[in-house]
This record gives structure tokens, sequence and C-alpha cells, in this order.
């Protein structure tokens, strides 16, 4: 199927994680959009100028790997948590039950906005105690929290990058996650050209654990979850505009 326009440049396979032409490898295992890297760059030095070391948690994620954690939250092998950070009993749970108890934190295989390479958790290893094991959970990025001061830098200045938070707050999907951002020029690309029947071909095609109740409520979780992000703020400069 042809899409139109600008959207042409995006291989559907980049889509749902399972092409990997576009990274750069900012370390041995973190990846990124190549054509995020300049303003990502910017980003870091404008950090290091108030003593934050910024630095990528989780950059791209390949479909294989999001499917291998999804099944080991589905299967029980990893714990699945609850946005206060409490460990929800899933053996307790329906199928369904245990399929949105996942979507609060996890991503479908290839409906993750990591796939793209332009969505990155970040976090200050600076700013962390020695030895302090990083948990992605929303209090280390609260005030109280480790990571306070380099929350209320990016909401200051990660828009001058062509930053946004896209779960800037929880709107009944995903959980808010202060550490997730979202390079707006490729990422408004990517998400227009985000096509539910690839991805219930793709899913039908693979082993993922609780595969008939995914299916069944693919349109629900397309609204609750894929499609229901905080729209990006106005003050986020277009690519256009970008100088990196
Ligand atoms: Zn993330």
């Amino acid at each position: 199927m042809q899409k139109t326009n600008h959207i042409n440049s995006i291989n559907p396979a980049q889509i749902l994680g399972q092409d990997e032409k576009h990274l750069y490898y900012v370390s041995e295992r973190v990846a990124i959009h190549q054509a995020m890297k300049n303003a990502f760059d910017a980003m870091v030095y404008a950090a290091k100028d108030h003593n934050i070391e910024l630095t990528i948690a989780s950059g791209f994620r390949s479909f294989d790997r999001q499917l291998m954690l999804w099944n080991n939250k589905f299967s029980g092998k990893t714990p699945i948590k609850d946005s206060a950070g409490n460990i929800v009993t899933s053996a307790e749970l329906s199928p369904l039950e245990l399929m949105h108890s996942i979507l609060l934190y996890s991503a479908l295989p290839g409906a993750s906005r990591h796939h793209w390479g332009c969505d990155i958790d970040v976090y200050a290893p600076n700013l962390l105690a020695q030895g302090y094991q990083l948990q992605l959970e929303p209090w280390e990025y609260s005030e109280q929290g480790p990571l306070a001061k380099l929350s209320a830098w990016l909401i200051q200045h990660a828009h001058k990058f062509g930053f946004y938070f896209p779960y800037a707050n929880f709107q009944g999907g995903v959980a808010k996650e202060p550490w997730h951002i979202s390079y707006l020029p490729l990422a408004q690309q990517y998400q227009q050209a985000f096509d539910i029947d690839l991805l219930a071909q793709t899913l039908s095609r693979s082993c993922i654990l609780g595969k008939s109740v995914i299916i069944e409520n693919l349109d629900d979780i397309a609204k609750r979850y894929i499609n229901n992000v905080c729209a990006a703020p106005t003050n986020v400069i277009l690519a256009k505009d970008l100088e990196y």
C-alpha cells in the first residue's frame, strides 16, 4: 500500500521496529535516529552547562526486544508494576486485565515509540548516588526525587531542541513518564504513518502471548494507548526552524 507525501520516506518496517538502517549508535547498546543526532547532541551540550549529564537510559528498541519484554510480563517472568510502583498480582487477573496492566508502562510490540529511534528515556547519572539503580519511576523525577534537577531543566529547555513529553500526564492510557522525550520533527511523521492493519497482521504472525485478547481489542488499544499521547506544546520548534 502506497503512503502519500512526506511520509513516503518512512519504511513501514521502521514504524514496527523491524528496520535498523536509520540508526546511529550513541554507545554499544544505545541507538537513536540519525536525523536526531545533532539536536540531541546540542541538548546534551546545553545540559552540561548546568551540570546535568543528560544520558539515554533507553533509545531505539526493536520489535523482537519489545516482544520479549511483553512476553516476560505476560508470563509473569518479569513483575508488572502499577503507577505507584507496587507489584501487580498478575495471577489473579483475566487476560484482558493483564493486558491493560502491562500497557500502562509497556507498549505492544510494533506500537512502541521506541521503535522509531526518535523517542528516548533519559536520566542523569551524575545526579544519582554511586551504585544507585535507576527504576524509571515517577517519584525519581518528582521534586523530591534524585532527578528533580533534570526534570526541571528538561521542562524549561527541551522544546528549544525540538523535544517534548508525549507522556507528560496520565490521560487514561500510558502512565505519566517524565523520563520519556520525543523529537517532534521525526515523531510526528511516524505517528501519522502508523497503520493499525499492518500492526494487526504483524502481531498475528508473531509469537506474542495474549494474542487473541490483543487482536480482539486492538482498536480500543490504539484509542486508549497508542494514539492517546499528549499534544506537543506550540513552543516546540519544528524541523524547518532547527539549525542543528
Ligand atoms: Zn520510553
